[in-house]
Formats: structure tokens, C-alpha cells, sequence
């Protein structure tokens, strides 16, 4: 009865608010399997977004059972006569408000509401791969092909991220120099396009939608299923953190490391990243607890005469059987390394452990009432000519001594991504990921600030622009049409053409602020 009673109400709020746009008996006549709804909470959540800074109000929000029934809406988008926008949802992880939409239908993908659900992660152990549901999260994925003794290959540095929300982007971490971004370690695809059909894709079977969707901001398609390609799991991981306080010492060795991307898994390191300090004192952040409270590390102790040092992290997996060779093999590949000597920190742990490392800081800073802040996010992805630049520029100008977050720091190997996907990445053979994760606090401390964060990052990016410095953003967000254009360069043409050709009412992913919808 209180359901009814909500329903009637969200349906009477909705025809005077949306008035032309979305007709919800429409809607509701659609029979999904799934749940619609009008739930205010619901609408709130759909409405929102890690990263806190924008906010879109959507008319109601699927939990869809099935593909089908994903089918089933964004068809009656395309086909009804006044239309309406869609937008995937999968963890809500973005910054921007990329999975949000005014006055539309927002998918919630993950998240498993209702008696009928979608699919759980179907391993082929034989053929080691997994078929996952597009609103799966990582750490499910991993739960389940764990029971086979497989892994995914490529990572998120954090699990609790869609595969259709990761694979719309590229999906990143300290893997990616060997095995490639997420996007280069699918084998198939069902994808609802906006058309409203359901097919499958891959480099054989409709591989222009299948190269479209990989990196395509949600643009082409709602990716429903994705069959991802699986290793024997490692057991365990040696985590090594080192730090440099010379920058160029710091990237030719992190060059170095992913040049051995060909060698032999005994000669190379499995994940290589490396962050940037720039605070004073403790280094001390949420993606560095690593370090010992009780050994307390100084950069003045460290002879950075800059006031910045960078570390270096690296891993490597291993099984208990191959636990002898392991102590030779890391000593032989730390030897060619250039770090300060007394900055070695070394750690040992389950590779779950591991790879679920940043969902302990997020508890830690939940408890502190420290996560849901907004975080003006900013990711770039710096070609290795003019990292140099880079570092001069903003790390040791324009960021002074405080950063509020982490800001990581890793090469990749431009041949591990496949140029016919959606995602842009600079024109060079080996290019950096800069991330600039910070928290916005309103604590009273002007560089803690929203708005002292926001206009950095604009600088920066200003700064990189007057430097001729070809930044690519990583999770793009631009205002206007030029900037998209630009961003894209010289794939802007097919990344138009493919728009068209699969979404020709631009209903999907409004959030982007690509495209405009036709009506
Ligand atoms: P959402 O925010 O829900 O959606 C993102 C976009 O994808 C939207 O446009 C949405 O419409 C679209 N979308 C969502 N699901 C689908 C689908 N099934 N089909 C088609 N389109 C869809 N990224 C990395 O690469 N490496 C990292 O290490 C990393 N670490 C992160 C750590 C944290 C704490 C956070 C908050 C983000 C991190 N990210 C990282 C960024 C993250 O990968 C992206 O923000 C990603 O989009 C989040 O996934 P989501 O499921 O929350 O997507």
C-alpha cells in the first residue's frame, strides 16, 4: 500500500516536473523484470557522485534484471516520439557527473535490488575467462574467479568500480606497462546500443562497436557483458616502496622497469608505479600508510634540497612453491635501480591483500568522515618528452608544499592500447599517468579548499597548455564542443561517425556533455 501510495506521488511529481520530456506510464508499461523506480532516495543517489561537485536529478532509476530489460528502456528512449536520455550508472565513481542525467532514466547497474538479478561472474576455467556483468564490481569479479585459482590480468588501483564503469574509461594501475590497460584484455562485449539493440561484439563479431564501446565514455552502448581475460592467480605479493629525491633518477628507472615489459615474468617487476611528495614532514597520506608510523620518514632527513621526493612502488607476485627464487630475483632487479639506499621499504601480504589495498584507506578515512568529501580530481596523462617540464612546472612549482591527496606517477607502454578503441593517449611511445587525487576540506585552511583545489587544477592545465605540453586528460571532462573536439584530435571524425552510427538521438551518457540529445 505505501509503495502505491509512493509511486502515485512520484508519478504526479513527474508529469508536472518533466511535463513533455518522459511520459511514466510509458514507463511503467514497459514490464520490466527489474525494478523501476521513483523512490526519492533512489533519485537522490542516481543524482550524485564521488566526486561531489555536480549534481543531476533524474526522472526515475532502473535496476535492471537483465539485459533485456536494459533493452527493453533505452529502445522506448530511442523510439518514443518525444525521446528521452539514459545514462549507465555503475558505481558512481566519476567525478564530473559523467553517469548522471537530467529528466532521464539512469540505469543502476551495479547493485543488486529486487528478487531478479542479473547474472553473477561466470568463469571458463579452461578458457580462462569470465563473463561479468556489466555492473559487476571488480572485487566480486576477483571473488569469483579466485574459487578457479585465476585473476583478472589488469587493474584498478581500487575494485569497488564497475567493469562497464572501468572499461568505459580504460581501466589502469601498475599492471598496465606488461598487460595493457582493462580495455585490452576483453575478449567480448554485449552491448545495448542506443538504438535500444542487444548484441554481441568483439574484434570478429561487430568490431566496430566493439572498438567503439573500449574507452567510449559510455557513448556507443551499455555494455551489459563482458567476457575479461584471466592468469593463474599469484598467492602472494613482495610490495617494495622506494624513494628518490631526483626526479630524472625516478623516471629513467621507472622507464627502465617497463622496458623489461617482453622479459620473462622471473625478470621483470608485475606492477610498477610511484607517487610524488610534495608535503612537508610525515610522509603521510591515504595511499601511503605503508610507510611505519613508528619509523617516521622526513624529506629534510632525505637530502631533497627541492622539498619534493618521489617513490617509487613496485611488486612482485609470487606462489609459496616459487617463494626460494624470489629473494634473487627482486635483489637482481633492485640492483639496477638508482633510489636513495636507506629508503627501502619492503612488505609482504596475500595478493587479494594487495590488490584490495585502497578499500582499507577508504574504511580508515570513512571512519574519519573523510570520504564522502567532494574531490576535485584531476588526471592527465603526460608524454614522457616532457615529464621533466611536468615535474618542474607543477610538482615543484605550481602545488607549493601542500597537495590534500596523493598524486601518483607511472609510466605505460603505448603498445599495450589499441589505437582502435575510443581512448585518446598522447602521441609517444611511452607516456605517464599523473593523477592529482585530492580532498576537498572545509576546514578553514584556504589550500584545503574546493575552490583553492579547482583553481590549481585549472592552472595546471593552463600551464600545460602555454608549455605546449600535449596533455591527454584520463576520465576527460570539458565544458564545450572545442574542447572535445580537441581533446580527441584526429579521432574526433570516427568517434562522430560511430556516435551516429550507434547512437544517432545522442540519448546515452548525457552526463558526458558530448553530445547534445536531439529533441
Ligand atoms: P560510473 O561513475 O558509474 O560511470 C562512469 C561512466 O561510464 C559514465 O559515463 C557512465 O554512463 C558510464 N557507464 C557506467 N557503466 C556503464 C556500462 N555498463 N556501460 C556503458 N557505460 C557505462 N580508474 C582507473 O583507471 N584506475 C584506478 O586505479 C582508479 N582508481 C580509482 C579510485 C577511486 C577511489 C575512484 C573514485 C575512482 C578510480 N578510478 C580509477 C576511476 C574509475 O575507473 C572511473 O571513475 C570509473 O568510471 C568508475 O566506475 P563506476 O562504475 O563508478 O562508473
Amino acid at each position: 500500500m505505501a509503495t502505491k501510495l509512493l509511486l502515485t506521488f512520484a508519478i504526479c511529481r513527474l508529469i508536472v516536473t518533466v511535463g513533455l520530456t518522459l511520459n511514466p506510464m510509458e514507463l511503467l508499461r514497459l514490464g520490466f523484470d527489474g525494478q523501476l523506480s521513483f523512490d526519492p532516495a533512489d533519485v537522490e543517489s542516481a543524482s550524485l557522485d564521488f566526486g561531489g561537485l555536480s549534481r543531476s536529478e533524474p526522472t526515475a532509476v532502473l535496476h535492471p534484471a537483465s539485459a533485456e530489460d536494459v533493452a527493453r528502456l533505452v529502445q522506448s528512449a530511442y523510439e518514443s516520439s518525444r525521446g528521452f536520455t539514459v545514462s549507465a550508472r555503475g558505481h558512481g565513481h566519476s567525478i564530473n557527473g559523467q553517469a548522471q542525467t537530467a529528466n532521464g532514466v539512469v540505469v543502476q547497474m551495479s547493485g543488486r535490488l529486487g528478487s531478479r538479478k542479473p547474472d553473477k561472474p561466470r568463469v571458463l576455467e579452461k578458457m580462462r575467462y569470465v563473463d561479468a556483468w556489466g555492473g559487476e564490481l571488480w572485487i566480486d569479479v576477483l571473488r569469483s574467479t579466485l574459487e578457479y585459482g585465476l585473476a583478472p590480468k589488469s587493474w584498478t588501483d581500487y575494485l569497488y568500480l564497475s567493469v562497464g564503469g572501468t572499461l568505459s574509461n580504460a581501466g589502469i594501475s601498475g599492471q598496465a606497462f606488461h598487460h595493457g590497460p582493462q580495455i585490452s584484455n576483453v575478449y567480448e562485449l554485449d552491448v545495448v546500443t542506443g538504438k535500444g539493440e542487444l548484441l554481441t561484439c568483439s574484434q570478429k563479431q561487430n568490431p566496430e562497436l566493439f572498438h567503439a564501446v573500449l574507452g567510449g565514455l559510455g557513448q556507443f552502448g551499455i555494455i551489459t557483458r563482458a567476457r575479461i581475460a584471466l592468469e593463474p592467480a599469484p598467492q602472494r605479493v613482495r610490495w617494495i616502496r622506494v624513494l628518490y629525491s631526483n626526479f630524472t633518477a625516478f623516471t629513467h628507472d621507472q622507464e627502465y622497469l617497463i622496458s623489461l615489459h617482453g622479459q620473462h615474468s622471473s625478470q621483470k617487476f608485475d606492477y610498477v608505479e610511484g607517487f610524488v611528495i610534495v608535503d612537508e614532514g610525515l610522509i603521510n597520506n591515504w595511499r601511503s600508510s605503508f610507510f611505519s608510523p613508528r619509523n617516521p620518514v622526513k624529506i629534510a632527513s632525505l637530502g631533497a634540497s627541492s622539498g619534493v621526493l618521489y617513490c617509487l612502488e613496485i611488486t612482485k607476485n609470487y606462489h609459496e612453491s616459487t617463494a626460494e627464487t624470489l629473494d634473487q630475483e627482486v635483489e637482481a632487479l633492485m640492483q639496477k635501480l638508482n633510489f636513495i639506499p636507506a629508503s627501502v621499504f619492503t612488505t609482504d601480504l596475500p595478493y587479494v591483500d594487495f590488490l584490495d589495498r585502497v578499500h582499507k584507506a577508504e574504511l580508515k578515512l570513512r571512519s574519519k568522515g573523510l570520504w564522502e568529501v567532494p574531490h576535485p580530481w584531476l588526471n592527465l596523462f603526460v608524454p614522457k618528452s616532457r615529464i621533466d617540464d611536468f615535474d618542474k612546472g607543477v610538482f615543484k612549482g605550481i602545488l607549493g608544499n601542500k597537495t590534500s591527496g596523493p598524486i601518483l606517477i607511472y609510466p605505460m607502454n603505448k603498445n599495450k592500447w589499441d589505437e582502435r578503441s575510443s581512448v585518446v593517449v598522447p602521441d609517444e611511445e611511452v607516456f605517464y599517468l599523473v593523477a592529482l587525487l585530492r580532498s576537498a576540506l572545509d576546514t578553514g585552511e584556504e589550500t584545503q579548499k574546493l575552490e583553492y583545489l579547482s583553481n590549481q587544477n585549472r592552472e595546471i592545465l593552463r600551464f600545460c597548455d602555454e608549455a605546449g605540453i600535449n596533455v591527454k586528460q584520463y576520465l576527460p571532462h570539458y565544458t564545450t564542443h572545442e574542447e572535445w573536439v580537441d581533446h580527441f584530435g584526429d579521432k574526433w571524425a570516427l568517434f562522430h561517425q560511430r556516435k551516429m552510427e550507434f547512437d544517432p538521438r545522442r540519448i546515452l551518457a548525457t552526463g558526458q556533455r558530448i553530445f547534445n540529445p536531439s529533441f
